[in-house]
């Protein structure tokens, strides 16, 4: 994990995911080194990153000199270079970074970097895609799900849940979820509790298991 006061990241590959996360990174107020072989790619972006270098951080010597095992967090966001996103994590691994977040563009992909030792794999495509299934089916407006099972979902709030307080409503033990925010229109999001009582057009957080949560969703 991130080491506590250390805020800065190293992002190598500055396309669509790693242009995307360093910039992300930035406005959260993190320092971030972003690095591409692509000239073109780094002048684009150089203006909005603490630093910035062209390099091909396959050769460990580039590594070294821009001091990257220096850094706690790395990420490799390379997708379509496999070779090349394999060699920088073990360089990234090498040089004793101990956060090391690698991006994959395939399942076998991805097996490959974890038997490597990445710390975090992450898999956009896929993930996205399965994350999409669950909304397009379903009137839910947001939705992620965690091991085992296990959802978090934004939602409109049924009418067979509104008008009387949450601790009356018993949601939780006839529908398996708990409902964790409430958002009346035109405000922001605040938590609920046992005294809440939700109201039609009311937007809702809720959580459990993917299915309860699922078919909570499917209420009317
Ligand atoms: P995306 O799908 O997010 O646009 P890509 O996989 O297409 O991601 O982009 C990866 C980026 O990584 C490209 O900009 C590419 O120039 C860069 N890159 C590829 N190999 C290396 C390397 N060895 N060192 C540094 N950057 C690299």
């Amino acid at each position: 994990y991130a080491q506590p006061g250390d805020q800065r990241v190293a992002v190598i590959g500055l396309g669509r995911f790693g242009s995307s996360l360093a910039g992300e990174l930035m406005r959260r107020g993190w320092d971030v080194l972003g690095i591409d072989t692509d000239a073109g790619l780094v002048q684009k972006y150089s203006d909005g990153l603490t630093h910035s270098a062209v390099a091909d951080c396959t050769d460990p010597e580039a590594l070294r000199q821009l001091g990257v095992g220096d850094f706690t967090s790395a990420v490799v966001a390379i997708g379509s270079h496999i070779e090349a996103s394999i060699l920088v994590t073990s360089n990234l691994l090498d040089a004793g970074v101990s956060n090391i977040w690698a991006k994959a563009i395939s399942r076998q992909h991805g097996q490959i970097l974890e038997r490597l030792g990445a710390h975090h794999v992450v898999l956009p495509e896929h993930e996205m895609g399965e994350r999409v299934a669950h909304l397009v089916t379903g009137r839910m407006l947001d939705f992620i799900e965690f091991d085992d099972d296990y959802a978090l979902v934004k939602t409109v709030a049924p009418d067979v849940a509104t008008g009387m307080p949450l601790g009356q409503s018993r949601v939780r033990s006839r529908y398996g979820v708990t409902v964790v925010g409430i958002k009346r229109p035109g405000q922001g999001f605040t938590y609920a509790t046992a005294d809440t009582v939700m109201e039609r057009g009311d937007v809702i957080v809720v959580t459990g298991k993917t299915h309860d949560v699922e078919a909570f969703s499917e209420l009317s």
